[in-house]
């Protein structure tokens, strides 16, 4: 692929060494962007100024929510050097979101090429704060001026850039969860597996109804039976029972996260059981009562994993372990981390390194 550069002749300033970067606020002096036309195929593969971007009132995007998008991290290692973690687990995803939203796939080499070019133009972005990355949002959005409801023909490709800071200020902190008994967030048959807009609108009620209640995140159950655990806002979940891992299967209604993937396959390598399967509310309150329930933790690109101390359904509160942060969740998030930073050996192959061009 061809990738035109046009640099910024008038670059931002940069956040300076330790001021708080927060999530998703600061973008940095360039962007991606490629048109899709029908007939005609992805085309015009640029770098840009960071720019506003033109669209008609009646783009589809803004109407029937025609869009995908994907979320990822590049990482200054403790060597100086920017790396990607797993980069063609999110040009897979993407397409896998894509055929389910008739938006037209993107070649996997494309995808992680554009990633890599944009970073390397704003490596100097990437922050070098303890735990600080850049985060990536590469997306599609449907452009075609029509109010009819029909896949588009024309789109968008866009990545845009993000310094963020540590998710955790000061070491891994417990979240209490809230579990949503009224409102779902996907069916199998839906559109859950993948990252569309859509899914996280549905997803607002619940988190304010959680939030107003006093809980930072919303566990989802199945939106046909409400009874089978689905996943949290935007990190799949994670139990240790009695020494064993289990995790709701993969189903159709649940995002397939690559932090999920990594864990699973860690896991594994550690010795540990493993099991990918339908797991019930009840399954999990009695686990919760009777003390087989040693360790929760979310899992997701922006925490890597997230312990859980609490658990509210209905009228049961459950606190998980002592309250503190699991020996086994601890382990996984220095060993995720480790690989991400380069402060470990990467023995999977998941550290893809950006280089200068
Ligand atoms: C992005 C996301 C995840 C986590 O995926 P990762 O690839 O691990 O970042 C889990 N659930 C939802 C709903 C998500 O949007």
């Amino acid at each position: 692929m061809e990738i035109k550069v046009t640099k910024t002749t008038s670059p931002k300033e940069k956040p300076k060494k330790g001021e708080k970067l927060g999530f998703g606020k600061i973008f940095t002096d360039h962007m991606f962007i490629m048109n899709y036309t029908e007939g005609k195929g992805w085309h015009d593969a640029r770098i840009v100024p960071y720019q506003d971007i033109s669209l008609a009132p009646s783009a589809m995007v803004f109407h029937y929510g025609q869009e995908m998008f994907e979320g990822m991290k590049a990482y200054r290692g403790v060597d100086g050097n920017i790396y990607l973690f797993r980069p063609d687990m999110n040009a897979k995803r993407a397409n896998n979101s894509s055929r389910r939203l008739c938006i037209p796939e993107i070649p996997e080499e494309d995808f992680v090429e554009a990633v890599k070019a944009v970073v390397d133009i704003d490596r100097d972005w990437v922050p070098s704060e303890e735990g600080t990355s850049l985060y990536i949002r590469p997306f599609v959005i449907a452009t075609d001026a029509f109010l009819g409801v029909a896949p588009s023909k024309t789109y968008l490709f866009m990545i845009i850039l993000s310094p963020s800071g540590a998710y955790y200020e000061s070491g891994l902190e417990p979240v209490a969860i809230w579990i949503e008994d009224e409102y779902v967030r996907a069916v199998r048959g839906g559109m859950g597996f993948t990252k569309t807009g859509g899914n996280y609108v549905a997803s607002l009620a619940a988190q304010v109804k959680a939030h107003d209640s006093g809980y930072s995140q919303v566990l989802w159950l199945d939106g046909v039976e409400r009874k089978y655990i689905e996943e949290v806002g935007a990190m799949n979940i994670c139990f240790k029972i009695n020494g064993k891992i289990v995790t709701p299967a993969l189903n159709g209604s649940i995002l397939p996260g690559i932090t999920r993937d990594s864990i699973i396959k860690v896991c594994k390598d550690w010795g540990y059981e493993v099991e990918e399967r339908k797991i019930s509310v009840d399954e999990l309150v009695a686990a919760a009562k009777d003390g087989s329930l040693e360790e929760v933790f979310g899992t997701g690109t922006a925490a890597v994993v997230s312990p859980v101390n609490k658990l509210r359904y209905e009228d049961d509160v459950m606190n998980i372990g002592d309250g503190k942060i699991g020996p086994l969740t601890q382990k996984l998030y220095d060993e995720l981390t480790g690989i991400q930073w380069a402060k470990r050996e990467d023995t999977r192959g998941w550290r893809v390194l950006v280089d200068k061009a």
